[in-house]
């Protein structure tokens, strides 16, 4: 059994849809609509193209199409731009040639993914300071860059605090005929925030199809303007053009999407779009008010339900337990030793307090943590203690 080869170990998972944990849990609607189609062989164009059709008509949006994670969706997305920008460069991605094209984003918008634009060959151009971005210094970058530039790409960390508004990033960059990219990977729930972007202008909105969408890691979302998700298209993984018995194939093939991760997303759409959001919410609050209730009482302890700062695992509209020790103990050591639990216990440790995020626990799986944590302390774990320790 791959059990035994694979030595596959279940962790319970305080932290979120993080890919380092698997992004999330396959509902058996997903897994059981993949049975079929991973038995047979289809035209990959048609299914990727009814599934986008699907996708838009069901999101109520322009057109839709299915990428391999929100991280190539934003890779494909500039791409397309740049194609767009010019056609004859589909041939030659990554690579320009004489050609130079920037794409600007906002120094204030820190995102771990923004350097991947480069993939495409695509300068980034670092609009602002640090801390913010003016109106005034927007236009001015736009206007000195505006005949190289091919998108601006925005990271879209609700609440958006010192950024330019997306309207107004919308509506300045869109008189220099330049579309903007929205990177709002893991801003739903709520259900709504794939839209808001859109409805404010953005012609392309990214979402991670393996997060709170429900379906494999492997998956992502570009959603919005027709032109631009059929260059898209024309670039990614299922295009090929045969002249002269030679295969050309662009840059989208290192992204490939699967049969399976196509139905997977389809059907994870809808399901996602179903979700009652009020008992998704009452869900998490009760989880956390029961580690709460738990862990309230010890006097080693300080415990509050937060809302967590923009910078914590998306999406900040679900609420976190807070949890600070007394001196003796230190959260990193804490979370280190959780790793150690049986099952092994993820939490989020920052500026030495400790996260829990109800988000992805199964039920009890909030009590298991609190008692553990309460171990710890009773233990009064003060160096990098690793001991085996279990509830059970
Ligand atoms: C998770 C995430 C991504 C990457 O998404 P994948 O689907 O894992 O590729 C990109 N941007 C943001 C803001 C994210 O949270």
């Amino acid at each position: 059994m791959y059990e035994d080869k694979l030595k596959i170990k279940e962790v319970i998972n305080a932290i979120g849809t993080v890919t380092f944990l698997g992004g999330n849990r396959i509902s058996p609607e997903v897994l059981s609509s993949i049975e079929e189609v991973s038995k047979v062989f289809v035209n990959m164009k048609q299914l990727i193209d009814d599934a986008g059709c699907n996708i838009a008509k069901s999101m109520g949006v322009e057109s839709a199409y299915i990428t391999n994670g929100a991280a190539a969706a934003i890779v494909l997305s500039v791409a397309s731009c740049i194609v767009k920008s010019k056609p004859g460069l589909k041939y030659k991605l990554p690579e320009l040639g004489r050609d130079e094209k920037f794409v600007l984003t906002f120094k204030n918008q820190i995102s771990e993914f923004k350097y991947l634009i480069k993939l495409t060959g695509a300068k980034i151009k670092e609009i602002g300071t640090a801390k913010d971005t003016s109106e005034l210094s927007f236009k001015k970058a736009l206007k000195k860059f505006a005949d190289k530039t091919v998108a601006i790409v925005y990271f879209a960390f609700e609440p958006l605090r010192e950024s330019l508004k997306i309207e107004d990033v919308v509506s300045i960059t869109h008189s220099f005929g330049i579309p903007v990219i929205v990177d709002a990977a893991a801003e739903v729930p709520p259900i709504y925030n794939f839209k808001r972007y859109l409805e404010a202008g953005a012609d392309i909105v990214i979402l991670s199809g393996g997060k709170a969408i429900g379906s494999f890691s492997d998956t992502g979302l570009m959603l919005g303007k027709k032109e631009i998700i059929e260059i898209a298209k024309e670039i990614g993984p299922h295009s090929e053009e045969i002249s002269n018995s030679r295969n050309t194939i662009f840059i989208g093939r290192t992204m490939k999407v699967s049969k399976e991760d196509i139905v997977a997303t389809t059907v994870a759409v809808d399901k996602f779009l179903k979700l009652n959001e009020s008992e998704f919410m009452n869900d998490m609050n009760t989880k956390c008010k029961e580690i709460i209730d738990i862990l309230g009482n010890n006097t080693s302890i300080r415990i509050k339900k937060i809302n967590p700062p923009w910078y914590f695992p998306r999406p900040v509209t679900i609420p976190r337990v807070e949890v600070e020790f007394n001196n003796k103990v230190d959260a990193g050591v804490i979370a280190n030793n959780l790793k150690y639990y049986n099952p092994a216990i993820y939490c989020l440790v920052d500026k030495g307090k400790l996260y829990i995020n109800p988000q992805c626990l199964r039920t009890g799986e909030e009590k298991i943590i609190s008692n553990a944590i309460l171990q710890l302390v009773d233990r009064e774990i003060v160096g990098n203690n690793i001991d085996n320790f279990t509830g059970k």
